[in-house]
């Protein structure tokens, strides 16, 4: 793992012991004495990590942060905020500027490598997202590139698994204000009741009565359901290996009892944002690759989507030697239906068709707008006789019932014309197979349309 890391801290010891460790790591790291260097430094370069120091002359860290994550152009780099031991209240003034984790000074070796490693891996998968949604054009994602809003819009759906009543009980009051927990003491019970239900994070505690904690920690990172829920393990003194083990199974971070209230929140509240972060970039970024190769008024798929499987459907099926078949049809005099109709009206029938030529379709089968009134329709294993079945079904599930215009309530009559082409054996490509499907639609067109063509090769 290789990442640029900022230190920022007025005194040079502090920065120089930070600086060593990481190197040793071979992270590259930067520094700054200040805050408003620090600042000018996210602004000039790209940073993966920054560990900030909260009391420096000028501007102080919480500032820092606050201005780090109001600039769309910074908000998504990690900050962990380094802070004294006995300022708890630091974390939650933290939290509130948008810090994404913290650490105690002096600082420990294992806390810094598991929480530096952890954001920037978690950082290299929102790079990557935020990439891809911005290269399919994905519309709203300046919201998504200022996911830090100090708090949480909505309360949290927290499961705890702790054995103990009175521990439950502590916990659930450390994080009322910001989370409904569930808490359940049978690790086997909280398994099904993580997979039954949205939550958005596990609190598992290492000493579970008769049970591995690890066991459920890697048994909820291979479920499907469960496997992007974060968790959270609360250790006891000295239980670093346990602590490594879990962070290796995948475990997103970790506490040591006696449990600090406010650290406790404070992870929490991290854990849920950055979920629900990584979910709407999920959700946007699935979302724009069927925006990209969806048609939106029918809902078929697009050309450009067309263009590229079809290159892949006629490959497999001349390596396989199997037959391939594609119908491109054309809604006849679909100008007058306009002109009679209105546009409006136009589109009722558009959608109407694309509806009746799905339905003569098998799933296999991959239907496409190809253009303003024409569709192909790709048949994989299918021969040119049985194409010419499906092609005159097609046809009759046209016209055999009018198309209702919701706007006048007029039924109009449409009928359509077909052409045909099946794949020749001697490697054609799908440019060609195309063509030649286009030019047994034209012939179908001449002769007097709503009927079907073949193209013989
Ligand atoms: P033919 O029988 O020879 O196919 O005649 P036609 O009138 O159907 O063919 P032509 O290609 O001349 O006209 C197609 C019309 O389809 C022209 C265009 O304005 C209209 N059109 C294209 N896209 C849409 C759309 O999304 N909605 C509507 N309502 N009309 C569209
Ligand atoms: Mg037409
Ligand atoms: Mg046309």
């Amino acid at each position: 793992m290789t990442a640029r890391i900022l230190v920022v801290d007025d005194i040079p010891a502090n920065v120089k012991l930070l600086e060593a460790r990481l190197m040793a790591e071979y992270f590259e790291v930067l520094t700054a004495a200040d805050g408003m260097t620090a600042l000018s430094i996210c602004d000039q370069t790209p940073v993966d990590l920054i560990l900030l120091d909260i009391m420096m002359p000028g501007i102080d860290g919480f500032e820092v942060c606050e201005r780090l994550k109001n600039n769309p152009r910074t908000a998504h780099i990690p900050v962990v905020m380094v802070t004294a031991l006995d300022q708890p209240a630091d974390r939650v003034r933290g939290l509130k500027a948008g810090a994404d984790d913290f650490l105690t000074k002096p600082v420990n070796d294992l806390q810094l490598m598991t929480r530096v490693k952890s954001l920037i891996r978690f950082k290299a998968l929102s790079d990557e997202l935020r990439l891809r949604a911005e290269t399919a054009r994905s519309i709203g994602l300046e919201s998504l590139l200022t996911p830090h809003q100090g708090r949480l819009e909505d309360p949290g759906m927290v499961l705890l698994v702790e054995s103990r009543a009175h521990t439950q009980e502590r916990m659930s009051r450390a994080l009322s204000g910001i989370a409904e927990i569930t808490a359940i003491a049978d690790p086997q019970a909280a398994l099904f009741e993580a997979a039954d239900k949205p939550y958005e994070l596990v609190i598992v505690s290492s000493s579970l009565e008769d049970y591995d904690p690890l066991r459920l920690c890697s048994q909820l990172r291979s479920l499907e359901r469960t496997r992007f829920i974060p968790m959270l393990v609360v250790a006891e003194q000295g239980e670093d290996d346990l602590v490594i083990r879990a962070l290796e199974l995948g475990v997103n971070d970790y506490l040591v009892r006696p449990l600090d209230p406010n650290e406790l929140l404070a992870r929490s509240v991290t854990q849920i944002r950055r979920k629900r972060y990584s979910d709407k970039l999920r959700a946007s970024l699935t979302e724009s690759v069927e925006f990209a190769v969806t048609d939106a008024l029918t809902g078929l798929n697009n050309r450009r989507y067309l263009d590229t499987h079809l290159a892949t459907l006629v490959d497999r099926s001349s390596r396989r030697g199997r037959p391939l078949s594609v119908l491109i049809t054309d809604i006849d005099h679909f100008k007058a239906i306009n002109d009679t109709h209105g546009h409006e009206g136009g589109d009722d029938v558009l959608r109407d068709f694309a509806r009746r030529v799905r339905g003569a379709v098998r799933g296999a089968d991959l239907a496409c707008r190809y253009g303003g009134e024409e569709f192909v329709v790709v048949m994989p294993d299918t021969t040119a006789e049985i194409a010419a079945q499906v092609a005159e079904r097609l046809r009759e599930a046209v016209a055999a019932a009018p198309f209702m215009i919701s706007a006048t309530g007029i039924a109009a009559s449409v009928t359509t014309s077909v052409g045909i082409a099946t794949l020749e054996a001697d490697r054609e490509g799908a440019d060609s197979l195309l063509r030649r499907a286009d030019k047994a639609l034209y012939q179908a067109k001449n002769e007097g349309r709503n009927r079907v063509v073949g193209q013989a090769a």
